[in-house]
């Protein structure tokens, strides 16, 4: 794989479970990285997360320990924005809230080159709409990647109505020298895996409310009925159950339409704060081995 000339430098805002992956993936391409957080000690614990990632690939065969160093070395920390100067791609992956985004974006557009890319990785929220706030509607783009990034094939490339031809191809080409595949979606509510996946895990929540079957129930009908790799609950422990919500209150304002209404038991756990994995209780407690389930 080899990196383009116009980018050098990829900026990563937020080094939470997605951004880390983002910049584990940049840098092993071959990109420079700089990483970004507002919360205390979240790029350190991101950085490390990084490492113990590409040990367990270098421990698979898939990629060299020299690879691994190398890829170390491109990351460096970012504490504010204004370090960002040098980037010619920004991707924004902080948590899934509009208004954070916007003012991510008002702070960054004027440290940015006149020529940077300023991609989000937003999982629902319109791109036309934050590209509007923005100084480059015309440079700014939906770059969705998976979870986990640095395993998934697909990104998502959206395009929001003002986003140049320019801009999209280099994007294209960027997503494909990380070794990734993309898939085109209109800019419209959660896209196309979100718009499909995210109501499923809601109606596996209402599922739940309901009583009509427990988690263990749900989550083992989905794997061996439906022959899905992991049940509807176990991966919106893995999303994050706050991302998930948020994808239907996005769905749900903008579509209008009652279908996409959050499940009361989903807005429950994220007012408790079990956001699932990341603080290590959602529908499964994962403080046990193995996880026990907390319905
Ligand atoms: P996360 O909660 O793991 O991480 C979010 C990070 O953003 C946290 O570390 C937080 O401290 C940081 N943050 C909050 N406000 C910030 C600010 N003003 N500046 C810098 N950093 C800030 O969430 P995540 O799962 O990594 O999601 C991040 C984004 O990626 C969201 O937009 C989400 O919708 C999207 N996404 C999530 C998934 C998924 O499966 N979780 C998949 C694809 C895309």
């Amino acid at each position: 794989m080899t990196i383009l000339n116009e980018i050098r430098t990829v900026g990563v805002v937020g080094a939470g479970q997605m951004g880390n992956g983002i910049a584990h993936v940049c840098a092993l391409a071959g990109y420079d990285v700089l990483l970004n957080d507002a919360a205390e000690g979240a790029i350190d614990q991101a950085i490390e997360t990084i490492e113990h990632n590409m040990h367990r690939q270098v421990g698979r065969g898939f990629i060299k320990d020299d690879d691994m160093r190398a890829a170390m070395g491109r990351i460096k920390r970012a504490p504010s924005l204004k370090d960002f100067g040098a980037c010619d791609m920004a991707i924004e992956s902080a948590i899934e809230n509009e208004d954070v985004k916007k003012k991510i974006f008002a702070d960054l557009s004027p440290v940015l080159g006149a020529n940077a890319i300023l991609a989000t990785n937003t999982s629902s929220i319109s791109i036309t709409r934050l590209a509007a706030t923005t100084d480059r509607p015309d440079k700014f783009i939906g770059v969705h990647f998976m979870n986990p990034a640095p395993v998934m094939k697909l990104v998502e490339l959206v395009r929001g109505l003002a986003t140049s031809q320019d801009t999209y191809n280099t994007s294209l080409r960027f997503v494909e020298s990380l070794g990734k595949t993309i898939a085109n979606a209109e800019d419209f509510p959660a896209f196309i895996v979100n718009r499909v996946l995210v109501p499923m895990i809601n109606e596996a929540v209402y599922t739940l409310y309901e009583g009509v079957g427990s988690v263990e129930a749900i989550d083992k009908a989905m794997r061996l009925g439906a022959n899905h790799p992991m049940g509807p609950l176990e991966l919106a422990d893995f999303i994050g159950l706050d991302t998930c919500l948020a994808i239907m209150q996005v769905l749900n304002e903008g579509l209008a339409d009652t279908k996409y209404r959050p499940c009361p038991l989903l807005v429950k756990y994220v007012e408790a704060g079990w956001l699932g994995r990341k603080s290590d209780r959602g529908f499964y407690d994962y403080r046990t081995d193995p996880p026990t389930p907390t319905r």
